[in-house]
């Protein structure tokens, strides 16, 4: 990216190599395991599920890779309707087209994440059990599941999502690609991570991510069977190493060694990377909340997010509107972003379902996301604040 300031680039969101990245990559060439074969990536496996607190964990080429397994495993299907968020990015929604199934769209609480209540709303007045099997009387077609993605690292209300799924029999897919090492602390899942609640979660190691391995992504489920049928279907359904026989149409959706190498280095820094981010959201929060009529935009309480992103809210009274505040601060050499635009508004998604989006229309238009790589410095932050005060 461009950098017309005299200072140095200020990034929104880049890798921090600060660990043994390079010595376990270079053992990952030395060795010659640089595809999907090495012992590198069951080592990774092993070290998310024991980070996660859970038996099984898939690696992926990419999160978006672990989601369309998550579909897969969760018996999602052609004709099904699959419940989902509309302020996301698009990868947690594809993967439903990609099994041929329906999306409809529901907006968010002050969470940014999906909206316990709304979809309740929809169940109750939409949802019927018939034979087993969740059935929307206004379409006709089974509504299978939910996905619920945790904004930025902040924790979805869970509690009552479960409650409303479990009624209804939806299968709770959750896309904790934004929230590897988010924990609840209070209520009926304390202690629990964020992507192990539900019936398949998924991580997600792309380069902004808060841990990467250029691309990446991990699947896990609690349910013995699913994470074994993800890593079949993931290294092309194959059930005979010697003489090449398959049982399904498979897919090449396995990380490779080269990428595991990068992602054990990282997870070595994982706890630290959190430990900055809080004391970067803190520097944040006191410089901006309550000035000028901003806000930072909180975190879930009684839990412990892993802050990924910070979502600097902008009143009316602000002089700059979202998008001119992010020309200005990229005139001045700091790159910010908006919030996603509505999935449901993306051409492919045009003309389907769509609930209780006020909130989730609100946020997109006044949150500006700031740079949030743990290599800044707390000078970098105190940089971007002073321009967005000076305005
Ligand atoms: C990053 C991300 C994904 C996809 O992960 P990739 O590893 O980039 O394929 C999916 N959903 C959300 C919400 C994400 O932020």
């Amino acid at each position: 990216m461009k950098n017309p300031s005299p200072l140095p680039f200020i990034p929104l969101s880049v890798p921090n190599f600060a660990g043994r990245e390079r010595e376990y990559v270079t053992d990952a060439v030395v060795s010659e395991w640089v595809s999907t074969g090495g012992a590198k990536v069951g080592e990774f496996e092993q070290a998310i599920a024991r980070y996660a607190g859970v038996d099984a964990a898939v690696a992926c080429a990419s999160g978006t890779a672990g989601l369309h397994l998550a579909m897969l495993v969760a018996g999602v299907g052609a004709g099904d309707e699959v419940l989902v968020p509309a302020l996301t990015f698009i990868a947690a929604v594809n993967p439903v087209r990609y099994v041929g199934a329906q999306p409809v769209f529901f907006g968010c609480d002050d969470s940014l994440c999906l909206s316990a209540a709304a979809l309740e709303t929809f169940c109750k007045q939409h949802c019927a059990t018939q034979g087993g099997t969740p059935v929307n009387k206004t379409t006709g077609r089974c509504v299978r599941a939910v996905v619920v993605m945790h904004t930025f690292g902040n924790l979805a209300d869970i509690p009552p999502i479960m409650e409303t799924a479990r009624r209804y029999g939806l299968r709770v897919i959750e896309d904790a690609t934004e929230a590897l090492g988010s924990r609840y602390l209070a209520g009926p899942y304390a202690g629990k991570m964020a992507g192990t609640i539900g019936d398949v979660g998924v991580y997600s190691f792309n380069g902004n991510k808060i841990i990467t391995t250029g691309s990446g992504g991990m699947l896990l489920s609690p349910h013995s069977g699913w994470a074994a049928r993800a890593k079949h279907l993931s290294t092309q359904a194959k059930t005979d190493e010697v003489q090449y026989t398959h049982d399904e149409v498979g897919y090449n959706y396995r990380m490779t060694n080269l990428q595991a190498a990068l992602g054990l280095a990282q997870l070595e820094q994982l706890e630290g990377f959190i430990t900055r981010k809080e004391a970067m959201y803190r520097r944040y929060f006191n410089a901006l909340d309550g000035k000028r009529g901003l806000r930072v935009l909180p975190f879930a309480e009684n839990a412990r997010p892993n802050r990924w992103f910070y979502s600097l809210f902008l009143p009316d009274s602000y002089p700059l509107g979202r998008d001119a505040l992010i020309g200005h601060l990229q005139a001045n050499g700091i790159q910010s972003r908006p919030v996603w635009a509505l999935v449901n508004e993306q051409p492919p998604y045009a003309g389907c379902e769509a609930y209780a989006l006020g909130k989730a229309k609100n946020y997109r238009a006044h949150v500006v996301n700031l740079p949030c790589s743990t290599n800044l410095s707390d000078d970098d932050i105190d940089r971007v604040c002073g321009i967005i005060l000076s305005v």
